[in-house]
């Protein structure tokens, strides 16, 4: 009797065990539960993940608050008579805060109005089908990793001085002198924050442009934007030693010279998997040299009781991919008749909000003429200047483009830059995603005056 006892308090059996309370787990148990199996999700941090936590939505406030910045700008053009007197950092970041332990409760609720056990503390699998927390081992036949990841910091003496993403959203106060490394998503993100709240900011960046991996016209256009907007871009430079000064302040030794009196120094230079921790050497589990899990088109690991998604896969690093392969992963488990379901990892919108925002989905002109031929490729291409900035002093041009493919013009690309592509692209990625050719956009009547009627009137 003593030993069921004993026994029961240090084991436990699920039908799906999920590690990971972010995007994904979270949205995979959920969704599983409804299905009436017997679920527990495993977290060690705070509930909602990276997205919730130190990602999507702390950024999406920082990127307001930049914004509010920059309309003061313009209120004078528009008649009112307004300044900025003063920026409380600390009153924007306790708001923020607040918001975001509102929303780890409401995380929280939602797995219990589901019938989802919570397990707090660190996953580690011990043997097959077994992981253990706390000591304590869980079973189950069916096991998803969703642990995410964490950002990478460079091997250079010194870069423990500097902060990642995460240390941005822990930052009391606006920096005086910003320096942010990399060229990517967080990177310009970031960056057009520090610098629209009033930072002297600069980049450093390996090549010429930011945003490398995208079509020509949005690598393009961001750069020169950020310049524009202020933000020094140091050009295929990167950071070699960093060193404290005696005032506490850093100097950041590169290739092309010295950068003194930073008092925040920011590494944005991708992301790496959970993975090390995991217990995954005792398993088949295979991963790749990153420690990204490879999986297949189901979501599937070599192991046939476990599954992996998100971030921790290395594809598509993106809150609605991981949620929407998290849901389809518990119906092709647990629902009946849905066993071949599986998540369409082909044209994914995504925006980046920099300043101003860009939204695309589709390949770019290079892919598409590589891998169509140029011959077979049309593009229509537009640059103007948004109504908005008609009558303001600050000007921010809009650029937008359509690749289409010969000879119906399928929309097999479309890319936008310029003041509320955010909120723009996700109509239009509905009709790309059906397959609309140029014609079909010419056939949708424009709404005046508005950018978006740019982009079914391009000639
Ligand atoms: P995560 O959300 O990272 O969740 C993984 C969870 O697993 C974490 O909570 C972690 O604590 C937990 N965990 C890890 N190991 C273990 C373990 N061994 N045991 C228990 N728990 C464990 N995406 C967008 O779509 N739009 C955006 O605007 C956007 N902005 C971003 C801004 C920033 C600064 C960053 C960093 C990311 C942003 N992303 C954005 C990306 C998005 O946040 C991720 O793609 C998404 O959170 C991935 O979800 P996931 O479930 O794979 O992992
Ligand atoms: P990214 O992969 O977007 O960008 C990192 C970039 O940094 C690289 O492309 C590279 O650009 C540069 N880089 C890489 N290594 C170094 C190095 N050693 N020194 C200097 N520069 C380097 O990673 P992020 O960390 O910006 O973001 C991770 C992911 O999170 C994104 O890919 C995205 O999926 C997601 N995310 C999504 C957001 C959104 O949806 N709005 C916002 C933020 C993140 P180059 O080769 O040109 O030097």
């Amino acid at each position: 009797m003593m030993s069921r006892i004993l026994n029961a308090m240090t084991t436990a059996t699920y039908d799906y065990l999920v590690i990971g309370g972010g995007s994904g787990g979270l949205a995979s148990a959920r969704r599983a539960a409804e299905f009436g199996v017997k679920v527990a999700i495993i977290e060690q941090g705070a509930w909602g993940g990276t997205c919730v936590n130190v990602g999507c939505v702390p950024k999406k406030v920082m990127f307001n608050a930049a914004a509010h910045a920059e309309y003061i700008r313009d209120h004078k053009d528009y008649g009112f008579n307004v300044e900025k007197k003063e920026f409380n950092f600390a009153k924007l970041k306790k708001a923020r805060d607040d918001y975001i332990k509102r929303l780890n409760k409401i995380y929280a609720k939602n797995l219990e109005n589901s019938k989802v056990d919570k397990i707090l503390g660190h996953a580690k699998f011990t043997e097959d089908r077994c992981v253990e927390v706390n000591d304590k081992k869980y079973f189950a036949p069916h096991i998803l990793i969703a642990t995410g990841g964490h950002p990478t910091v460079p091997a250079i003496p010194g870069a423990e001085y500097g902060i990642t993403s995460d240390g941005f959203f822990e930052l009391e106060q606006l920096p005086k002198k910003a320096v942010v490394v990399g060229a990517g998503y967080i990177a310009i993100e970031i960056a057009g924050i520090f610098n629209a709240l009033g930072s002297d900011t600069s980049m450093l960046i390996r090549h010429d442009k930011v945003l490398r991996s995208f079509d020509d016209m949005i690598s393009t256009s961001v750069t020169t934007h950020a310049e524009e907007s202020g933000i020094h871009i140091y050009k295929q430079t990167h950071a070699k030693n960093i060193k404290k000064q005696s005032d506490g302040l850093l100097t950041i030794e590169t290739n092309n010279g010295e950068i003194n009196d930073v008092d925040c120094l920011l590494w944005a230079i991708g992301r790496q998997p959970n993975t090390l921790s995991l217990g995954l050497e005792n398993l088949t589990v295979e991963c790749d040299k990153q420690g990204h899990i490879i999986v297949d088109e189901y979501q599937n690991t070599k192991n046939p009781n476990i599954y992996a998604l998100g971030d921790v896969c290395g594809k598509f690093l993106l809150t609605p991919v991981a949620i929407a392969a998290g849901r389809l992963l518990a119906h092709r488990l647990f629902d009946k008749g849905k066993e071949h379901v599986k998540m369409d990892y082909s044209d994914i919108p995504t925006v980046i909000f920099s300043h101003p925002p860009v939204g695309t989905i589709g390949i770019s002109q290079g892919e598409a003429e590589s891998k169509y031929g140029r011959e077979n490729i049309k593009i229509y291409h537009s640059a103007f200047t948004p109504m908005y900035f008609a009558i303001t002093e600050r000007k921010e041009k809009c650029h937008m483009k359509l690749v289409c493919l010969l000879p119906e013009e399928k929309v097999i690309g479309l890319h936008i830059v310029g003041l509320a592509s955010d909120e723009m692209l996700q109509g239009f990625a509905v009709a790309v995603k059906m397959g609309a050719t140029k014609a079909q956009f010419d056939q949708t009547v424009a709404i005046h005056p508005t950018s978006a009627e740019e982009l079914v009137t391009m000639r």
